[in-house]
């Protein structure tokens, strides 16, 4: 036993009940901590999370678990700062080792604009409150001795930012806190429980009906990532979402300590190193939308080929394991949030490539939205009517994969 095996994940089984006051679909991070949040804050706990195959089995449980703050616009900066101080606590908060790590994020420019941009952004991340400094090449290497400040001679390193807080978690664990949090107060989590139509009153949602049978509630929220389209349209929701397949894949064991996580968005590739020391990389979305969980060649060598460019250390390991999640990505590259046109259905999605860092404060803000009935300033802007209002939050450069 080491670990990674020994932690098992021990949940209460509650017979599942016709009637609910919050019914919460999807056993991901984000309905998990939703549940956690309304149980934990609110004392909210006649609540069911649905989950169609086991919890964390989604994205959530397979991400690379990059945990940062320094996005591009103010509203996200905001938020995600906020998910990242939830995160620093979360370990003492849930007394679970999510082997939590912080080890600091470097964003690597390789031409002038990409400089200017970078200099911009850590200017309005510190401003909003997610410490971020311009780190020059020199600075660069000695944070990561490794890399090659010449990019292979045809992308050289001019500089970056670096983002301290930058961390990493455990994804299954961050998923298993959240779960056995809610459930030890009584939420009910019924895994092999799928959604497959809803109860309506007129236009309203009160009920689902799910694989288990019907169950009722006041409050439905759909936390289902990739498939998000697909629920909505039952309502009859016609939501902005594409579902994007994204690959990652990990080396064998690497046998010095790797700290910090390197990022660059021009060769669109990120590294960072998993707690058995293997080498975990991730890079852009597959373009062709699907619901695939293929893994491919084409990725690996793409995206192999430019890591080496930074990092020529890569080429002495092998790979060892691939994997593909599929995500719900937004037109702006910013999260959805919140109250929908159809009444008591709400949603949590364009968590695209970016959601894992944000699930302790997603889970907050809506459980506060779903306890009190209004909207928190920090999601406002994150709303579904931005896009019929023309208030579109784009934020593609800090998506990490574009
Ligand atoms: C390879 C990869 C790398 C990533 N790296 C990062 C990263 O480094 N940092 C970061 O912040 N984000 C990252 N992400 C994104 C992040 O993982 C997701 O945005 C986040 O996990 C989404 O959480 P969720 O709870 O919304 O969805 P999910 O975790 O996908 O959960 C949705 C759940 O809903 C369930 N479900 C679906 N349909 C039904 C139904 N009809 N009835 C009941 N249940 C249903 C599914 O089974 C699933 O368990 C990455 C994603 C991938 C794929």
């Amino acid at each position: 036993m080491n670990e990674f095996q020994e932690r098992k994940v021990t949940l209460k089984w509650y017979e599942p009940k016709q009637t609910y006051d919050v019914i919460i679909i999807g056993g991901g991070g984000h309905g998990l901590s939703t549940a956690y949040h309304l149980a934990t804050r609110h004392g909210i706990t006649n609540v069911a999370v649905l989950e169609k195959k086991y919890i964390g089995g989604g994205n959530s449980g397979r991400n690379t678990t990059v945990i940062r703050a320094n996005y591009g616009i103010p509203e996200a900066v905001k938020f995600y700062q906020r998910s990242v101080d939830l995160y620093y606590q979360l370990e003492q908060e849930t007394d679970r080792w999510l082997m939590f790590k912080q080890k600091g994020i470097l964003w690597m420019a390789h031409s002038e604009p990409a400089l200017r941009a970078e200099v911009a952004r850590a200017e309005m991340n510190t401003a909003f409150g997610a410490e971020t400094v311009f780190v020059t090449p020199q600075e660069i290497k000695e944070i990561c001795p490794e890399i090659d400040l010449s990019g292979g001679g045809v992308w050289p390193v001019m500089g970056g930012t670096y983002h301290p807080a930058g961390a990493t978690a455990r994804h299954d664990r961050v998923n298993w806190a959240l779960a056995e949090g809610a459930n030890q107060r009584g939420v009910h989590i019924h895994q092999r429980t799928a959604v497959i139509g809803f109860i309506m009153e007129g236009d309203k949602v009160i009920g689902v009906e799910t694989t288990a049978g019907k169950m009722y509630a006041d409050k439905v929220l759909c936390a289902v990532g990739g498939h998000v389209t697909g629920i909505a349209s039952m309502v009859g929701l016609r939501l902005p979402i594409r579902t994007h397949p994204l690959q990652a894949f990990v080396t064998n064991h690497y046998e010095r300590a790797f700290q910090p996580i390197i990022a660059s968005m021009s060769l669109l590739f990120y590294v960072s190193q998993t707690a058995r020391g293997e080498m975990l990389i991730g890079a852009e979305i597959d373009r062709q939308p699907s619901y695939s969980y293929r893994s491919g060649h084409h990725l690996v060598q793409s995206c192999a080929h430019r890591a080496l460019t930074l990092l020529p250390f890569l080429r002495d390991l092998r790979l060892l394991r691939q994997w593909t999640g599929i995500c719900d990505m937004s037109p702006d590259y910013s999260p959805i949030m919140g109250k929908t046109p159809v009444e008591n259905f709400l949603i949590t999605t364009g968590w695209g490539t970016w959601g894992f860092k944000a699930i302790p404060a997603g889970g907050e803000q809506l459980a506060e939205l779903i306890a009190t009935g209004e909207t928190p300033e920090l999601i406002a802007p994150f709303s579904l009517s931005r896009f019929a209002d023309d208030r579109t939050k784009a934020d593609r450069g800090s998506a990490g994969t574009h």
